[in-house]
């Protein structure tokens, strides 16, 4: 898109950062991140200790699903008064599993130019490496916290042939396999826990193979659960 279709206002740059390893992040996010006039950020410590690593100093602002329908007009004002913003999430791409469409959204429809500064995503990563088809997937973000809502969405699934990909919290994890292999049976899972972190591990097997083998451990981290399609 040419940049004469949007209005004479600053950018918004959707900037990815990693999701572990400090070293994943591009050089251009870098240099964005640098010279923007603002970054909004879900957690303003957290965005602060990859600033630090990196040497940028820039301010920062919260924007997170708590703040979002209040902050969300401010940043808007913010980029009609001709200044550029980084949005940035706690770890990955900005809009999978966080607040950012909220904002894009709103951006996009005041004409404002949004330009994607791309970089890594907790479930790409894990599908690439899972061993399971990459050609066509089905990303469904976190299940329902709600069990009855999680069980209607699994059974929404069950005949779904491309792979699957969920993310899950330490918390739900053991219950979510469990649900998983009642309601979509025993067929190839791959747990990606911690990726690019120093306790990163890949588990395949069954569904019953990979539940008793987390069973039996400390269940710590963070998760991608990835299935086979139905065969
Ligand atoms: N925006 C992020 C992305 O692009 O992947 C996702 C943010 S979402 C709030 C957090 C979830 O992503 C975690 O609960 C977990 O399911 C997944 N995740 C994030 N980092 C991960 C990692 N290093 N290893 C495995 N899963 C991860």
């Amino acid at each position: 898109m040419e940049k004469k279709d949007f209005n004479d206002y600053g950018t918004l740059f959707v900037v990815s950062t990693p999701i572990g390893n400090l070293e994943d992040i591009t050089l251009r996010a870098l240099r964005v991140l640098k010279e923007v006039d603002l970054i909004a950020c879900e957690d303003t410590r957290r965005t602060h200790l990859l600033l630090k690593h990196y040497n940028i100093k820039n301010s920062l602002t919260s924007y997170h699903d708590y703040n979002k329908e209040r902050k969300a007009p401010e940043l808007v004002r913010f980029l009609k008064s001709k200044k550029s913003l980084a949005l940035v999430s706690d770890a990955g791409t900005p809009g999978i599993a966080d607040p950012a469409y909220f904002l894009v959204k709103k951006a996009i429809f005041e004409k404002i130019e949004v330009v994607s500064v791309p970089g890594v995503s907790a479930f790409l990563s894990a599908l690439v490496v899972s061993g399971l088809p990459t050609d066509r997937f089905c990303f469904e973000n976190f299940l329902p916290s709600k069990r009855t809502k999680r069980g209607k969405r699994l059974e929404e699934l069950e005949d779904e042939k491309r792979t699957l990909i969920f993310y899950e919290s330490s918390h739900r994890f053991i219950q979510t396999l469990d649900d998983i292999q009642k309601i979509l049976g025993e067929r190839d899972i791959v747990v990606a826990r911690e990726l690019t972190k120093k306790f990163e591990e890949i588990k395949r097997g069954k569904v019953s193979e990979v539940k008793e083998y987390f069973q039996k451990k400390k269940i710590k981290g963070e998760f991608v659960i990835l299935m086979r399609g139905k065969g």
